[in-house]
């Protein structure tokens, strides 16, 4: 199954798709984790990238399909990936829609996690990511045990230079230009659910489930 996670930042995509790896073994394609583990190698793309990251702007087109199309290849057949944060342009889901074809297959449901920009700033901000497995915190709402220490494997916890107050607006923006228009596309196509993601992230992950016919497997 090819699943689309559509959302401003914030927007709760990488917490829900963590747990449908954990659950139903789903692999997942975050293009923003992708440049920023290609950044701390120092890989000439990632030091591209980077200039437009911290800057709250998209990265260019060129490089996001370059990169997904490398990772569509390195898949084994009947994989089942969750897409976050990719497309994000309504030529990133054109370039997607043809990348599949060309491998037999397509875009089967597409999730858009609607939140109010109020709300997305609030969780930006506190938002921490532990620098070893990943695992996501906020400083308010779901707090480490040990003060910027990740409570499963130790490792420190980090803010994202992009969760700065003075680049999330920039982000935001960026979102409402080239990522709502996205959103449209994908609407119309019969596969596409709007999940309240304002809502308690059990509350979130039940919709989920149903929607992908998965509440009855765990
Ligand atoms: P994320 O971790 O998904 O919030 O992405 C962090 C940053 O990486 C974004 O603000 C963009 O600068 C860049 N990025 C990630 N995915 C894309 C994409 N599909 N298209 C353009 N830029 C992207």
């Amino acid at each position: 199954m090819n699943l689309v996670f559509i959302g401003a930042p914030g927007s709760g995509k990488g917490t829900q798709a963590k747990r449908l790896i954990e659950s139903f073994g789903f692999i997942q394609l975050s293009t923003g984790d992708l440049l920023r583990n290609s950044i701390a190698k120092g890989e000439p793309l990632g030091m591209e990238a980077k200039k437009f990251m911290n800057n709250g702007a998209l990265v260019p087109d060129g490089i996001l399909v370059s990169l997904v199309s490398h990772f569509l290849d390195s898949l084994k057949p009947g994989q089942s990936v969750i897409y976050d944060g990719f497309p994000r342009t309504v030529n990133q889901a054109l370039e997607l829609g043809k990348m599949l074809e060309s491998k037999k297959q397509g875009i089967d449901r597409v999730i858009y996690f609607n939140v109010d920009f109020s709300v997305l700033t609030a969780r930006l901000t506190g938002r921490r990511t532990c620098s070893k497995c990943g695992e996501i915190y906020h400083v308010v709402t779901k707090p480490s045990k040990v003060d910027s220490v990740c409570d499963k494997c130790g490792g420190a916890l980090t803010q994202r230079p992009d969760d700065k107050e003075e680049v999330i607006s920039k982000r935001l923006s960026e979102y409402s230009a080239n990522t709502a228009p996205t959103i449209d596309y994908y609407r119309s196509s019969g596969k596409f659910l709007e999940i309240n993601a304002e809502a308690d992230v059990g509350v979130v992950e039940k919709s989920i489930l149903k929607f992908l016919n998965l509440d009855n497997n765990r």
